[in-house]
């Protein structure tokens, strides 16, 4: 059969991330491409366990159709656990469980914007939110970070220039704790700067929030969501760097109206999400396993980003890279003049992978940047990577 694709698939790019997976596995290769969690911070003995207690106390209700919104249990647990955690004082109802905060990120889009209408994004951004504007047909535009975060005079300079062309932002969607990819993080003031700006402009903000459990220095900032009084922010949380991803939960935390939207999207993506990982979330904060996975998981990952950074301050020349206070991610960038998508097939011949930032922009793309991640190799590998790496760059310079 000769299949006719619909004109909405032409927008959706595949993933250079996805399709850069495959050089993890080739031999000798050291990847800082991917972004996956290390497994070592899986706590698999404890869900042993807890998968042993759900077969033996809830087996009937773990394994049928559950609420589209989520497992009730789960549901009351996190409110005590945004209370403790990140200080965010809410009920059930303010609560939707999700399919990872991925599936947040495609409905709420939905939720807020037609086809057409722009959404505000940061340059660069995270590349789940930009296939989700893709795939929806939602224009965006970008605001600039800098090492602390989003630069909130351009955005007021933007929202300014928008008004006086009457087109109106759906939303801002910002990941304001360890940016992915850059790693930054916006202090207090821009925080309190962009709340003051959706409220004046009245646009809704998207609040991702996958890293802030993950800080290895530096001071715990508030939330958005925390210093929120009017209702404005829609906050993005997930078990998956904190527990395990492949159990594809997060939750959404919101105004019960904007979860009543994102309901009926969510009957039409999944009906639910799966009510077996939904128990094991649910025991695992109710055990408080959670709260001594996270030091853990803090230590592994503190290590390994202290042994990067210093292997780039080590052997690091032709370049500047963000130094985070947490997460998974750094941020790197070239001489203006190189172009990191060129520069892959040389780094892939010297047996090391990055991502290329441009992955990262919906608009106007920065060839000369990549990110690197820091969770995921042995420590060895990081100081020989970022040797390597630095060997790719200076080659790549000198043939220019
Ligand atoms: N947002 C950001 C910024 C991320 O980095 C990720 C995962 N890499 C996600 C959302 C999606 O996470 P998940 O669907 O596993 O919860």
């Amino acid at each position: 059969m000769k299949f006719e694709f619909s004109e909405n698939m032409k927008n959706i790019k595949p993933s250079e991330i996805r399709a850069l997976l495959k050089y993890i596995h080739m031999p000798g290769m050291i990847s800082f491409g991917g972004g996956l969690p290390n497994p070592e911070t899986f706590p698999d003995e404890e869900l042993k366990n807890i998968l042993n207690d759900i077969m033996e106390n809830y087996a009937a209700s773990a394994l049928q159709y559950g609420q589209t919104d989520g497992l009730p249990e789960l549901k009351e647990q996190l409110t005590g656990y945004l209370k403790a955690d990140e200080n965010i004082s809410v009920s059930p109802e303010n609560i939707m469980i999700t399919t990872g905060s991925q599936q947040a990120l495609y409905a709420l889009p939905i939720v807020f914007a037609n086809r057409g209408d722009y959404g505000i994004i940061e340059a660069p951004t995270y590349v789940g939110m930009i296939s989700s504007l893709n795939a929806n047909g939602i224009k965006s535009t970008s605001i600039d970070l800098d090492e602390n975060g989003m630069k909130t005079d351009e955005l007021e300079d933007r929202l300014k220039t928008m008004r006086s062309m009457n087109i109106k932002p759906k939303f801002i969607y910002t990941i304001p704790t360890f940016q992915n990819p850059a790693g930054y993080t916006m202090p207090l003031d821009r925080r309190k700067h962009l709340l003051e700006l959706a409220e004046q402009y009245n646009i809704p903000i998207i609040e991702d929030n996958p890293y802030g459990d993950l800080r290895y220095s530096g001071k715990k900032l508030p939330t958005l969501k925390s210093m929120d009084n009017n209702g404005l922010v829609t906050y993005l949380g997930t078990f998956s760097k904190i527990m395990a991803p492949g159990l594809r939960t997060g939750f959404t935390v919101s105004q019960p109206e904007v979860l009543t939207e994102f309901n009926k999207l969510k009957q039409a993506l999944d009906l639910a999400t799966d009510s077996l990982s939904q128990y094991i979330a649910y025991e695992y904060i109710r055990k408080g396993i959670i709260y001594k996975q996270i030091p853990k998981t803090i230590e592994l990952y503190k290590k390994k980003r202290d042994i990067m950074l210093e292997a780039l301050d080590d052997d690091m020349k032709n370049a500047t890279w963000s130094r985070p206070d947490g997460g998974m991610f750094l941020w790197v960038q070239l001489p203006k003049e190189m172009n990191a998508l060129k520069m892959l097939e040389r780094a892939i011949a010297n047996k090391v992978a990055y991502v290329t930032g441009s992955a990262f922009y919906h608009n106007d793309p920065e060839l000369n940047t990549m990110r690197l991640n820091f969770t995921y190799s042995g420590d060895e590998e990081i100081k020989d990577g970022i040797k390597r790496l630095a060997k790719t760059i200076e080659e790549e310079k000198a043939s220019l």
